[in-house]
């Protein structure tokens, strides 16, 4: 069909990696396997992320999805020094969609807007436009529960959530440790927190969410978000489970000169023996916990290939906004004194960024040191790699806690009493468990098993596919409304 007589959804995106991601792959599916047209909506700020730039510049994008960068916004000028990540995140996304009714209106004739977990001040402007609009959560089943029940938790206690008796209970999640509630809603007096409970408390205004996780994976927490009291209350929109969504570092094409030389140095290795250490789009470790890092890695002898970023005391967060920016980064400058000799051959250190996907899918990957991000843990599941779960900040402990105790594909570090850091014994010991110890070969055999649930999933007759189909059918029917209001 001529491209203009396919049927036209839009896409809204947050910048982030972890947010593009899984959009687009999901714009690619509407547009490979649905025979949709997309435009692709992107929050963006003046001083791009280069990883990001080149994500939605890849040669291999689809004919039929067009990638629209919203007006570029000056961070800067938005976001107050010192605020912390999901404030700036949520500031330049509000300045971000002034401009979005504008472009709505350009568009015309949209079957549906599909929009990321940070975008909700979208469902006004569609409204205004009678757009069926759609939540993309882009993290687990257990989180959208989790998040679902905030607004209750934070009507029903008077303190902080870390200073409750016991557990956090929440309906169709295992009761969440305080220790692995998420970040922003450890503070209830920062705007982080009043972030979070704003988009949140949106979503049910949405027409159905769309989760990046499959029926295999987590049924517990899909079945309670369809069939729980609670959730038929609230009323929760329909959930659509379609993952895993994943990027492939599609078939060498747009790898850089140090990916091509990582996996070459991951092709001389024997199989399963090597730890691919990697802090997702933003992570980053004080200095004290980097020096016991590096040394953990040595003691276990094992061979490792880690991403390094500049160490810091600030943020655990602190590469987020210029990821895969390789300037000025020099791991001789920050690394131990020693530790670059004494690991040569046996290791291998890239700094700031690499294509992960293509790493994970190495055969001589056996364990993934993993903050734990929800894309980041998917590709390991999907790429049947076990894990050391390593979360920094967000959701990352909540995942973390799913991926060990419910999962079994994970192993957590334990911090010694009295100390900050985890000390590079624990480092040591954790690397040889799951590279090569009993543990490593069960969690393996895991995470195998899920391997194969994510595939079937996406197969004719598997769910994801079957749930997103259905959705597409639906649009696909449904008349819109073009720029003059009238239907077509
Ligand atoms: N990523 C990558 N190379 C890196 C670090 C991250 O390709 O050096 C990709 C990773 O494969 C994943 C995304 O960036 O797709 C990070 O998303 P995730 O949800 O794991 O973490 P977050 O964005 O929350 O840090």
């Amino acid at each position: 069909a001529d491209q203009e007589d396919k049927p036209h959804v839009a896409v809204l995106a947050n910048s982030g990696l972890g947010h593009v991601v899984p959009l687009l792959e999901f714009s690619k599916r509407l547009v490979v396997g649905q025979g949709f047209r997309v435009t692709f909506l992107v929050v963006t700020t003046v001083d791009p992320n280069p990883a990001q730039d080149q994500l939605l510049n890849a040669p291999g994008l689809p004919h039929d999805l067009h990638v629209v960068s919203l007006p570029a916004i000056d961070t800067a000028s938005v976001v107050p020094e010192d605020s912390r990540l999901l404030t700036s995140i949520c500031l330049i996304v509000e300045a971000s969609l002034k401009s979005l009714k504008a472009t709505l209106i350009e568009l015309s004739c949209l079957r549906a807007l599909v929009v990321d977990l940070f975008c909700t001040q979208a469902f006004d402007v569609a409204a205004e436009l009678s757009i069926p609009t759609y939540s993309f959560f882009t993290t687990s089943a257990t989180m959208l529960a989790f998040s679902l029940y905030l607004p209750t938790l934070d009507r029903e206690v008077t303190g902080e959530l870390v200073d409750l008796p016991g557990p956090v209970q929440v309906p169709g999640c295992p009761p969440v440790q305080q220790e692995d509630l998420v970040d922003q809603l450890k503070d209830r007096r920062n705007e982080d927190y009043r972030w979070s409970l704003y988009h949140i408390s949106r979503l049910p205004m949405a027409a159905g969410i769309f989760l990046n996780t499959w029926e295999g994976l987590e049924p517990g927490a899909l079945r309670a978000l369809r069939e729980d009291s609670f959730y038929r209350q609230v009323p929760a929109p329909p959930v659509h489970a379609i993952g895993p969504l994943l990027h492939e570092d599609g078939n060498g094409e747009g790898l850089r000169s140090t990916d091509i030389e990582c996996l070459a140095w991951l092709d001389g290795q024997p199989e399963e023996s090597v730890v691919f250490v990697s802090l997702g789009s933003g992570g980053t470790l004080t200095r004290e916990q980097q020096v016991e890092m590096a040394w953990g890695l040595e003691m276990s002898q094992q061979r490792f290939l880690w991403i390094v970023r500049k160490p810091t005391d600030a943020s655990a967060a602190d590469a987020f906004f210029n990821v895969g920016s390789n300037k000025e980064d020099d791991p001789t400058k920050y690394l131990p004194q020693g530790f670059l000799e004494k690991t040569r051959g046996v290791g291998m250190v890239v700094p700031s960024w690499a294509a992960q996907v293509a790493i994970l899918s190495h055969p001589s990957i056996g364990a993934f040191l993993s903050h734990c991000g929800w894309n980041s843990s998917l590709e390991s599941l999907t790429k049947g790699v076990p894990m050391i779960a390593w979360p920094l900040y967000a959701e990352q402990r909540m995942i973390a806690a799913m991926l060990a105790e419910d999962l079994g594909v994970a192993m957590r570090p334990s911090v010694e009493k009295g100390r900050k850091v985890v000390g590079r014994e624990e480092i040591e010991r954790l690397v040889r468990a799951v590279v090569s110890g009993e543990e490593g070969k069960r969690m393996r055999r895991r995470a195998r098993e899920i391997r194969e649930s994510s595939i079937e999933s996406l197969g004719p007759g598997g769910s994801s596919h079957a749930s997103l189909a259905a959705v597409c059918e639906d649009w696909k029917t449904t008349k819109c409304r073009g720029s003059e209001g009238e239907l077509c």
